[in-house]
């Protein structure tokens, strides 16, 4: 259906946005609804950004995701928030209402159905979480909320990976950065929250011997999808989970929130974005 005056509108906002594939996935998915609606990318330069997001929920769009670098900045524009968000301290979904906004955070939930989709159980042992940016917050009260025993965090700047414990999982350990491979003995997740191998720049190297057999390696960066971090741990013969199931996870419940129906679950979304990357590389 081609999108009428009276369309529901709703968008992903951050700087730069040209590289989102959520625009490809919505408009997927509101094509299989074949609802009256739009998803649309919002770039929003840094300055001023604060009054871009309060403009924006006065203007009838049902709601907007939020990327990169402004997860921080849309919870605190927000009239209320999910506990999630403000525990995390940040949030990926707005949604406006009677000109209110509310914040959310479904990366929590897009993690979870990754990790549920490849096999992996948080509750089977131990996770070594690397990286304590915005997404390994989100990725670390997953963790809890999903019952996992134990939480190992290692970040490059470790004060962060502090700060981080202390706000989400008290109980969790800091292994120095230059010391990860430790917290791989007997770890049933190891996860790359890190920008590491973002468009294979960098990777991050873990020696994956020291891993038991039963050991999930998980990457949230998805371009590329296979990064160097899960070419190695597939080599050493571990299961491995790509970003691109986060990615999907978290827009599902966005979808819903700003439509007001489920996005199609027979649609294979995967493939439609996996030859979007392809395409792009
Ligand atoms: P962020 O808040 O900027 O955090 C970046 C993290 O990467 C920090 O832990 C940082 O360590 C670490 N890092 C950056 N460069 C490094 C280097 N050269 N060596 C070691 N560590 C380095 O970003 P974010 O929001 O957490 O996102 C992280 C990645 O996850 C991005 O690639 C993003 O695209 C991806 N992501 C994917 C999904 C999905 O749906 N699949 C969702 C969210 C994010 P320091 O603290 O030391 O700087």
């Amino acid at each position: 259906m081609k999108p009428s005056g009276a369309a529901l509108v709703a968008g992903v906002a951050g700087w730069p946005i040209s590289h989102s594939l959520s625009p490809r996935l919505m408009a997927a998915w509101i094509e299989a609804a074949n609802i009256d609606a739009i998803y649309a990318p919002f770039a929003i330069g840094q300055a001023g950004a604060g009054e871009a997001f309060k403009a924006l929920a006065k203007t009838g769009l049902t709601g907007l995701n939020v990327t990169l670098p402004y997860k921080v900045l849309a919870l605190q524009s927000a009239d209320q928030s999910s506990e999630a968000a403000r525990i995390i301290g940040a949030a990926n979904l707005l949604t406006f209402k009677d000109g209110k906004t509310y914040a959310d955070n479904t990366d929590v939930a897009g993690f979870l159905t990754a990790l549920s989709e490849g096999g992996a159980k948080p509750k089977a042992g131990p996770a070594l979480v690397l990286g304590a940016g915005g997404a390994a917050r989100a990725i670390v009260y997953a963790l809890k909320l999903a019952g996992c025993p134990e939480i190992l965090l290692s970040n490059r700047t470790e004060e962060r990976a502090k700060a981080l414990a202390r706000d989400i999982a008290p109980d969790s350990k800091i292994i120095p950065w230059e010391n990860r491979d430790d917290g791989l003995k007997e770890a049933h997740l190891v996860i790359n929250t890190t920008a590491l191998g973002l468009n294979s720049h960098d990777d991050l190297e873990i020696d994956w011997k020291k891993a038991p057999p039963t050991c999930f390696a998980v990457d949230i960066v998805y371009v590329p999808l296979e990064t160097g971090f899960l070419k190695d741990a597939s080599q050493a013969g571990l299961k491995t989970i790509d970003g691109l199931g986060m990615l999907i996870g978290q827009a599902r419940p966005s979808f819903e929130a700003f439509y007001g129906q489920s996005a199609n679950s027979e649609l294979d979304v995967r493939s439609i974005l996996e030859a979007v990357l392809r395409q792009a590389s």
